[in-house]
């Protein structure tokens, strides 16, 4: 469901070139949950952000669906992006709106009416374990409370695949087992295809089908996390 084909991405600046990712060839089947682990700097970020175009390859195809993002107008790419949402380590909330405006505004976005949106917000937070907490601020929740309300947030217009940037980074370990916990219920309910960056081993072990080692811009290793990690 997700294709990456031959993916390279250069930064220029000035004379000086970085070279991000090399030569990445990856596969994700739908419904699996697939991790992406690496030091800092080996240029995961740069790989998940390919993936909704957020960062634009310098070369190699992006083909989610059998759509090829790379080839698409700025308009469709944008109708494709509603299909994948994203969730980040610092949770990117809005911190002048409340949880049930965060949550509302991909809706808003995509011009869904007044009552549907309410609907759907009242059903996402039930999702996420925030059923009494819509009128708050994000500055009233927990780290934890925040992500819920970015994983809201990103489920919102119903997508297929979620986008994980250190999803549990910034949270201790007790959220970040909660957090992982809900990436899995959420991934069997409904049927979401999630991608997950991060440089944590027990976040791999925890809750992923299949893991890719990516080491100075390239996938090094890959495959079940079983067998590329060999249980002790
Ligand atoms: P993390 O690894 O925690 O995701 P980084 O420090 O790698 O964070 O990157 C934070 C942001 O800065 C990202 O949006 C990334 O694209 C950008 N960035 C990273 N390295 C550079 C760089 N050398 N020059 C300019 N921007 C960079
Ligand atoms: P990671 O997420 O694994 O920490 P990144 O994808 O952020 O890795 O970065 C990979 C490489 O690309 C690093 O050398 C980083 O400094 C560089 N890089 C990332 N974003 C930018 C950017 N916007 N401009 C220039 N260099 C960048």
């Amino acid at each position: 469901m997700i294709k990456l084909q031959q993916l390279r991405k250069e930064y220029r600046s000035g004379s000086h070139t970085t070279h991000a990712l090399e030569e990445i060839n990856l596969t994700i089947a739908k419904g699996e949950i697939f991790g992406i682990i690496g030091h800092s700097g080996a240029g995961k970020s740069t790989l998940l952000r390919s993936i909704n175009l957020l960062e634009r390859p310098t070369e190699g195809k992006v083909i989610v669906d059998g759509v090829d993002l790379t080839s698409l107008s700025t308009k469709r790419l944008q109708e494709q992006r509603r299909r994948i949402g994203m969730i980040f380590q610092h949770f990117n909330l809005l911190s002048s709106a409340t949880v049930e405006e965060n949550i509302a505004f991909p809706l808003r976005l995509a011009g869904t009416s007044k009552s549907a949106v309410k609907a759907r917000v009242r059903e996402l937070l039930n999702l996420v374990g925030l059923g009494e907490q819509g009128r708050k601020y994000p500055a009233q929740l927990s780290g934890g409370q925040k992500q819920r309300v970015g994983i809201a947030r990103a489920l919102a217009t119903n997508p297929d695949v979620l986008l994980c940037d250190e999803a549990t980074s910034a949270l201790d370990p007790q959220t970040t087992n909660s957090i992982l916990a809900l990436l899995l219920d959420i991934n069997s309910k409904l049927n979401i295809t999630i991608v997950l960056i991060t440089h944590e081993m027990h976040v791999i072990r925890s809750i992923c089908d299949r893991v890719a080692v990516i080491h100075a811009g390239q996938i090094v290793e890959q495959g079940p996390v079983a067998e590329v990690f060999l249980k002790p």
